[in-house]
């Protein structure tokens, strides 16, 4: 069994209750040594997982809180080694000193990620569920929390080990014909196994796919406000932030640099970039800005194009316009709403919302479009992919069964389907962990938080 880990695993800030995490060889001992439970007993007089109230003492026996302490024994715990927890008052002060004490009796630091990992390792978890742990914890849409936790129940390992199983029959079939020839083994027919490799393919596309939404799920849709200075930007952000991020201001070219903010809209978690007016200009340090505008048009998957809705729509206006409608997806949002002057909106492909960023009006609406827009795929909770990693294996993995079942196709002989079959397994193997280098594993774990 490895060495112990102690971690600290709920924050650095003041809060009702603190936790402290050990695991390992010695984490049992540690917890007896620390912890003196009301009854008299000691901790591993206890069974797994029961709340045991009582002193959390220091290397010198002197109290620290009065708090709970559980223990699970391996391998029926979450890291599948001994673990040991103290549930205490989430005083920083006291959870420093409490870890410590668990330095002093052996452990050491947890890495970010470590006890995580050692679940994977312990094969607790498969290496998708492991990864839906810190999707989870970092989740900013309750539609993105859902898909990680439906993760964590493996619901991406569970829709590949039936793909998994089919490729493996055709493997072991294949090798067993060639291996014991005089065996009365059924005759290896490329056709018998033509309806699983569709259904691999099927299956496997349909995952792929969801990653168009399922990337922006995490990371948030890149999207962009554009529009002539002063037509109400920058509002429009702090409308839909809820908060002052921007410099609001009526002088025209003062958000000369972009400014980048998560926003929630509904469902749909925007990556917004709010933008210097597009204009030409003379000035050099606006000019940088308005370049900058152009490209985050051009990066955006998302542009809400402003035109200020108090005011005849200008040139400029109309040439904001007619570039954000060669964009994939945008929007066009005819501002200022609440000042009742409302000039009729220009002629345009655009779905089109009239909003004021004063009172809030249309701001649902322009949920409502942009959600439209960007619809979450049809399938069931957890079969988003919304990890590159992830995507990129299971791409590997098509890309082999469809040259498998070309090679069916035009006849080639069964071995370079074997090939292929064997390729798809190996990519399907890194997904879900079975089969995974360790400089991956640990990439993937040191994105985590200390303490998970
Ligand atoms: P930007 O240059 O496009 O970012 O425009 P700003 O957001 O800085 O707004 C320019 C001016 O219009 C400021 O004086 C804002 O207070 C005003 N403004 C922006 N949006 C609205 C709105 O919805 N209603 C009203 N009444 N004024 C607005």
């Amino acid at each position: 069994m490895s060495d112990t880990i102690a971690a600290v695993a709920t924050g650095a800030q003041v809060a009702a209750i603190g936790i402290i995490r050990l695991s390992g060889a010695a984490a049992i001992a540690i917890a007896d040594r620390l912890f003196r439970p009301a009854a008299g007993k000691s901790m591993a007089d206890y069974g797994d997982r029961r709340l045991v109230y009582g002193r959390l003492i220091d290397c010198a026996g002197e109290t620290l809180d009065l708090c709970l302490c559980t223990i699970s024994r391996a391998p029926n715990s979450y890291t599948g080694e001994d673990t040991a927890e103290f549930q205490c008052h989430g005083s920083p002060t006291v959870l420093r000193a409490a870890l410590e004490a668990c330095f002093a009796c052996g452990a050491r630091q947890a890495l970010p990620g470590e006890f995580t990992k050692r679940a994977f390792l312990n094969g607790r978890m498969e290496l998708t569920a492991a990864e839906a742990v810190a999707d989870l914890i970092d989740a900013e849409t309750v539609e993105s929390a859902k898909n990680a936790a439906a993760q964590l129940s493996g619901a991406i390992a569970d829709k590949t080990a039936s793909i998994y199983s089919d490729l493996t029959d055709i493997s072991a079939h294949y090798h067993a014909v060639l291996d014991y020839p005089d065996e009365d083994i059924e005759d290896f027919r490329l056709e018998n196994y033509k309806a699983q490799l569709q259904a691999a393919d099927t299956a496997l596309h349909t995952l792929l796919k969801s990653f168009d939404r399922g990337r922006h799920l995490t990371a948030g849709l890149p999207a962009a406000i554009v529009g002539r200075p002063n037509a109400g930007k920058s509002s429009l952000l702090n409308a839909l932030l809820g908060y002052e991020r921007a410099i609001v201001t009526s002088v025209p070219g003062t958000t000369r640099d972009t400014i980048e903010e998560k926003v929630r809209l509904g469902s749909v978690l925007l990556r917004l970039t709010d933008t210097a007016g597009i204009r030409d200009t003379d000035d050099t340090v606006e000019r940088l800005g308005v370049e900058r505008s152009r490209l985050a048009m051009e990066r955006a998957e998302l542009v809400i194009a402003v035109i200020d809705g108090s005011e005849e729509p200008t040139g400029e206006d109309l040439a904001i316009l007619r570039a954000a409608e060669q964009r994939p997806h945008a929007v066009l949002v005819i501002s200022k709403a609440d000042l009742g002057q409302e000039r009729p909106a220009p002629e345009t492909s655009l779905p089109t919302v009239s909003v004021s960023s004063v009172t809030g009006q249309g701001l649902d609406e322009l949920e409502r479009v942009v959600k439209a827009m960007f619809p979450l795929p049809p399938v069931p909770a957890g079969q988003i992919l919304t990890n590159a990693r992830q995507a990129e294996a299971v791409s590997r993995a098509l890309e082999s069964i469809r040259a498998a079942r070309q090679a069916m196709e035009t006849g080639c002989t069964p071995d370079i389907v074997l090939t292929e079959t064997e390729t798809a397994m190996a990519a399907l193997g890194e997904l879900t962990g079975s089969c995974v280098r360790e400089d991956v594993t640990n990439r993937i774990f040191a994105r985590f938080c200390v303490g998970k």
